[in-house]
């Protein structure tokens, strides 16, 4: 059956949900990630991409309860809860303009007590300290609580934010968007729908964003099929969708705590289907926080031509049991992406090419160098 899925993507065909379904199911994922690689290799060639970022939480109280979750805390005081102040905020830019970040992204609880300015101010601030960073900044979930809880549609909200400094959306915030899975997992907190919607608005308004999807709890490969098609049309109706980030469950310290975390095979898997379903996405990004620096190494070679940044300072995947490190350097990513046998670019938000490294000559020099250099360890050791 993999040999239909295989002919109609050779015949430029569209996959159908039933596609989706036998491309989770067959057992031999390397054949599933042949096809996908055939395809970000007619898309993208060897680029890889990846970029100088900065994450940043400035608030993790949260008025929703998602099951998944361990970064939330649900009101201010209790413990672990921390709400930065904007100077605060504003130091982790200032304390880095020897090598600044090209890009910050944001992502917080549903803090109920802050004022809109706040991050109106928030955004502002960090573009008075360096004009031409880019603001990557609030899910389409945030978006949604502000647009209730400070009485304002989604036009307000984004065009106030764009304002003070707002370039692009994360694409934070999808989990699983069938309902039997949403309502058990995410009950209190803007729908699939809205989600949608809130992209949708962006997009018409000119604002790009990203998606994803959090794989790996209690979703069937229907609910996955179903999620990545729901976002097919959606970029079919806007083609405001730059990336797509498959997000790996993590158990450590949530609702769900009983549940295995996804392993690398369903991690690639996922980049592979996701590579196929989604012919109307340019980039599908292999998180490293997500799925480790080592599996999303792989991953490039399973549909993924985008790496992530240097992230940084990473705390909700942390919270949930992440064992990947904080962040990496430019050097570790161009590594990562040389040693795959592809070729590094850093990039800017919108995929404009910042620098382009060299590819290492073939794979097999990058490897002698790295056994030269365990050569000479061992001579300094011995
Ligand atoms: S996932 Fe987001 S909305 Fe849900 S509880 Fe955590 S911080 Fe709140």
């Amino acid at each position: 059956m993999l040999e239909t899925v295989a002919n109609k993507l050779r015949a430029g065909e569209r996959l159908s949900h039933e596609d989706g379904l036998v491309l989770f199911s067959h057992p031999d994922v390397v054949e599933v990630g042949k096809l996908a690689n055939l395809v970000r290799e007619r898309l993208h060639g060897d680029r890889t991409y990846f970029n100088r970022n900065m994450r940043l939480e400035v608030t993790n109280v949260c008025v929703a309860s998602c099951l998944f979750c361990s970064f939330a805390k649900l009101e201010e005081g209790s413990p672990g809860a921390r709400t930065m102040t904007l100077e605060e905020a504003w130091r982790e830019l200032q304390v880095r303009m020897d090598d600044p970040p090209a890009e910050i992204h944001i992502v917080n609880g549903l803090h109920p007590g802050l004022p809109f300015s706040y991050y109106e101010e928030l955004l502002a601030g960090f573009k008075r300290i360096k004009p031409d960073i880019h603001m990557k900044c609030f899910t389409a979930v945030e978006i949604h609580f502000f647009a209730r809880h400070y009485g304002m549609t989604y036009v307000e909200v984004l065009e106030r934010l764009r304002r003070a400094g707002l370039d692009s959306l994360p694409g934070g915030g999808a989990e699983i968007f069938h309902p039997e899975v949403r309502t058990r997992i995410s009950h209190d907190k803007a729908t699939a729908e809205e989600y949608l919607e809130v992209h949708r608005v962006a997009h018409r308004l000119g604002i790009r964003t990203n998606a994803t999807m959090l794989y790996g709890h209690i979703e069937t490969f229907e609910h996955r099929v179903d999620h990545l098609l729901r976002l097919r049309a959606l970029q079919d109706e806007t083609k405001g969708l730059q990336a797509f980030i498959p997000l790996a469950f993590h158990p450590d310290g949530n609702g769900m705590k009983n549940l295995p975390a996804p392993t690398a095979i369903d991690a690639l898997r996922t980049v592979a289907v996701s590579r196929l379903l989604l012919d109307n996405v340019p980039h599908i990004k292999a998180y490293w926080v997500s799925m480790t620096p080592e599996v999303a190494q792989i991953a490039l070679r399973f549909g993924a031509d985008d790496i992530d940044g240097t992230i940084v300072h990473e705390t909700i995947y942390r919270a949930a049991g992440s064992r990947s490190p904080d962040g990496l350097t430019v050097e570790r990513l161009v590594r990562l992406i040389q040693e795959a046998a592809r070729v590094p670019v850093e990039r800017d938000t919108f995929y404009n090419v910042v620098r382009e490294h060299p590819r290492a000559a073939v794979p097999e020099s990058a490897l002698k160098v790295r056994d030269r250099n365990a050569r000479k360890h061992l001579e300094v050791l011995s």
